[in-house]
């Protein structure tokens, strides 16, 4: 049985006081379900309070992003034992965002993987199409290709530390979703893609997430797909009363 998992990215939201007050909310009104892995991934100065806040509940704290070297000269970055030292043992890499507006490529997005693992840490892998390859009914080989360059290059023995999560970016912040047929398809294309390199054992045991426009009112329809396996939350993780209704529509 793979992970059910669902996660909140806080994107660049929340400052100390916030992020206190959101993670008081949820603690406050989370119910644990045995089955569901809920984390949250706020922004690095409030990962340690976020580690601290949550070490007596069952969520996890995850980073949205790191760098590739393991210390150095490397001004206003962050590495993995960083990460690690202050109990963080996820990490988000390949966000669309990261990708779009930071530049990040797969050839780099690879090496992060690489340090991540390196340092025992788990990795969500996020990949998705943009609308204009979807149009051009490109999106399978795009998210083929993310994988095979980002992540494929992992040991059978290390994918225990790999989730993926399909974002397509024309369905994240917009308020447009995948259907859950669109998001299905891409799952099982994912799943097949995986299998087909690393068998089908291992493909099944890959969680799979789907991210962009998830909200209390759609997530149950999404989640329940045969190939979804939870969610990357952006704006509705923002919310107690939003992200639990969601942890709770599995
Ligand atoms: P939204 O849920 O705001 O569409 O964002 C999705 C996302 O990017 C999560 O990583």
């Amino acid at each position: 049985m793979r992970d059910k998992i669902v996660a909140g990215n806080w994107k660049m939201n929340n400052d100390l006081a916030q992020t206190e007050d959101l993670l008081s909310n949820i603690k406050k009104s989370y119910k644990k379900d045995q089955d569901v892995r809920v984390i949250v991934a706020p922004s690095f100065t409030n990962l340690h309070h976020a580690f601290e806040s949550l070490r007596d509940s069952s969520i996890d704290v995850a980073a949205q992003n790191m760098n590739e070297n393991s210390d150095g000269a490397y001004t206003g970055e962050v590495s993995a034992s960083m990460l690690t030292s202050i109990g963080v043992k996820t990490v988000i890499l390949g966000h669309s965002e990261r990708r779009a507006i930071f530049k990040e490529t797969d050839a780099l997005l690879a090496k992060k993987v690489d340090a991540a693992l390196e340092n025992d840490m788990e990795v969500i892998f996020c990949c998705g199409e943009e609308l204009n390859e979807r149009k051009a009914e490109k999106h399978f080989d795009v998210v083929k290709s993310q994988l095979e360059k980002g992540i494929f290059h992992v040991s059978e023995g290390q994918w225990n530390k790999i989730v993926i999560a399909y974002e397509p970016v024309w369905a994240i912040g917009t308020g447009e979703t995948a259907s859950p047929e669109q998001a299905q398809e891409m799952h099982a294309f994912i799943r097949k893609t995986i299998a087909e390199k690393f068998g089908s054992e291992l493909a099944n045991n890959v969680a799979i997430l789907y991210g962009g426009s998830v909200k209390p009112g759609n997530a149950q329809e999404i989640f329940a797909k045969e190939d979804v396996d939870g969610g990357l939350i952006g704006g509705a993780s923002l919310k107690a009363e939003d992200f639990l209704a969601i942890v709770e529509a599995f």
